[in-house]
Order: structure tokens, then C-alpha cells, then sequence
């Protein structure tokens, strides 16, 4: 959680998961990268799918970046099978433009950790949108983060969330961040509604990879979490003006405070010690914007 505020640089807003015609999206990549420039978006990473059909795209967005604007390189991965019997998803952000084709047999664990060696951040994509089981979910054990919210999967389907799947692994004792992605294929509905604030030096690929991979970053809909420390009294959060916010770690440990237009929240962490919290943020629309977990297990 901390990593976001105390390593050096500044915020840079990006869409790590989202898709072109180079798969199932509407767009064409150019598209695509002049869409989230065009709204405000510092970077992205155009995800394709993956698989035979498409010609295993790894789609090659270098073009496309501009000043002000940059891109990462990846995709998601697809492998047979879940515990359900459905393909993995798995979301591979910074690939190298070889990275090979799945073998026959190869895993989703061994796909992501495959990836994960590659150098990609990885990430476990809409969680409850194929109610990934927790088994299926903790033996991903190359993931970095696990997405809290995914925009197509809320809007088609209402079933956006990733919450309760990130608990679960905290409990289990796996550490790994939350992120908020668009998923974005048609570019309406599905898009500008979930996005990282990625803190590194600068704008750049490499930058942001290693950023993301250090779990410098939080995850929003909307609201800011504009400074996050830690002093002898607790945490405190300075934000954008939010309504609620909330510190929530295993079991039913929680802390919550309310009110309208709130910018700064402390809270004390003494039923956190030893264990991890998170604080969760939600504005007067009831968007909310997530941090990464803070462990305290070994202070
Ligand atoms: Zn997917
Ligand atoms: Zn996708």
C-alpha cells in the first residue's frame, strides 16, 4: 500500500486490460491508443486474446505512443481449464513480442508463472465473473495483482467484482495488489469506468512495469487517494472528497468512517497488527477507488 506513496515520481493513470480487433474489440489498436489518449490516459496495455483463432496476437502498440502518452505490451492468456471446465483467463502486462504460444498441456499456473519469468506483470482478470474457484485462484501463485473490478464484466453481466477473491488470497497469506481495469471491446459502456494510478518516475514502459511490479499503484473508478502515511497514531489517507472510507483486513476486522465530502481520515491499526489491511474509498457516486494491502505482520 505505502510502496504507491513513498517511492519517488507521480501518478500516471492506464488501462491495463482491454482489446482490439486484433481480437474481439471493436477498434483498431491505432483506435484504441487515440481513445484513452484522447480521455486523459498517460498509458495502456492492449490485451488481446491469446489463442489460435486470433493468431496468438501479441499486438505491437509501439507506434502509437506519442509524448504524453505510452503504451505496455501484452495480452491474455488462454489455456484449458479451470476447476469448472472453462478456459483461463490470465492477464500478462509487459511481454516480450516472442513469447510463446501455450504447449500442449501447459497449465494456467504454469502460463502465468511462464509469463511472470517473461517479465510481465500479471494479474488474475474478472475473478467472480467465472467464479474462479479459491483453489483456482491461489494456485496462481505467479500473480501480482487480481482485478477488484473489471467495466464490461460489471455492465454485461453484473458480476464486476473481485473483492471477496482478493481476501481470500490475503488470508491464505498471498500478497498481491488490486487493480481496476476497463476490459474494454466496444468502447462504449465498458470503457473509461476502471483504471491504475501508477506511481513512478517517469511516463515510460520500463518505468511503469517495474512500478507495477513493486506494487507502487492503487486502483479507482473515480475517487483519488492523493497521499497514504503512516505515523504513531495510525494511517492516514488524504483524498479527494470521498463519503466513505474503510480499513478492512481478515475476518471481520474493520474500521469506517463517514461523512460528506471527506478529505483526510485517520485510522488507529492496532486490530490490524500482526496482519494485513487495505482502505477502500467511495465518493457521493458511489464509485470507489482501492488501495493495495499493507502487511503488518513484520513490523
Ligand atoms: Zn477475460
Ligand atoms: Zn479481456
Amino acid at each position: 500500500m505505502i510502496e504507491a506513496f513513498t517511492t519517488p515520481g507521480r501518478f500516471w493513470r492506464g488501462n491495463l486490460h482491454c482489446h482490439s480487433t486484433r481480437s474481439d474489440g471493436d477498434l483498431a489498436p491505432e483506435r484504441v491508443c487515440h481513445f484513452y489518449a484522447s480521455n486523459g490516459y498517460d498509458f495502456i496495455c492492449l490485451t488481446d486474446h491469446f489463442v489460435e483463432k486470433y493468431g496468438y496476437p501479441i499486438t505491437d502498440t509501439t507506434a502509437y505512443r506519442h509524448d504524453g502518452f505510452t503504451t505496455l505490451i501484452g495480452a491474455e492468456l488462454h489455456v484449458p481449464d479451470t476447476a469448472l471446465g472453462e478456459m483461463w483467463h490470465i492477464l500478462a502486462v509487459g511481454l516480450p513480442a516472442g513469447f510463446a504460444r501455450p504447449h500442449a498441456g501447459e497449465t494456467g499456473p504454469e502460463l502465468a508463472a511462464r509469463a511472470a519469468a517473461a517479465g510481465a506483470f500479471v494479474a488474475i482478470p474478472h475473478p467472480e465473473w467465472y467464479t474462479l474457484t479459491a483453489e483456482d485462484a491461489l494456485s496462481l501463485d505467479a500473480a501480482h495483482a487480481i482485478e477488484v473490478y473489471n467495466a464490461i464484466c460489471a455492465h454485461e453481466s453484473g458480476r464486476g467484482g473481485g473483492e471477496s477473491h482478493l481476501d481470500a488470497l490475503l488470508v491464505a497469506g498471498r500478497r498481491l495488489g488490486a487493480i481496476a481495469v476497463d476490459d474494454s471491446h466496444r468502447y462504449r459502456a465498458d470503457a473509461l469506468k476502471g483504471w491504475v494510478m501508477v506511481k513512478a518516475p517517469e511516463n515510460e514502459p520500463d518505468a511503469l512495469l517495474a512500478a507495477l511490479r513493486a506494487g507502487a499503484f492503487y486502483a479507482s473508478q473515480g475517487p483519488a487517494f492523493e497521499h497514504v502515511s503512516l505515523d504513531e497514531t495510525g494511517l492516514v489517507l488524504e483524498t479527494s472528497a470521498v463519503d466513505k472510507a474503510y480499513l478492512v483486513g481478515p475476518g471481520s476486522r474493520y474500521a469506517g468512517a463517514h461523512g460528506a465530502g471527506m478529505t483526510r481520515v485517520r485510522f488507529a491499526l492496532e486490530k490490524f497488527r500482526g496482519t494485513w489491511c487495505r482502505a477502500v474509498i467511495i465518493d457521493a457516486d458511489g464509485r470507489k477507488a482501492w488501495t493495495n494491502p499493507l502487511w503488518l505482520d513484520r513490523s
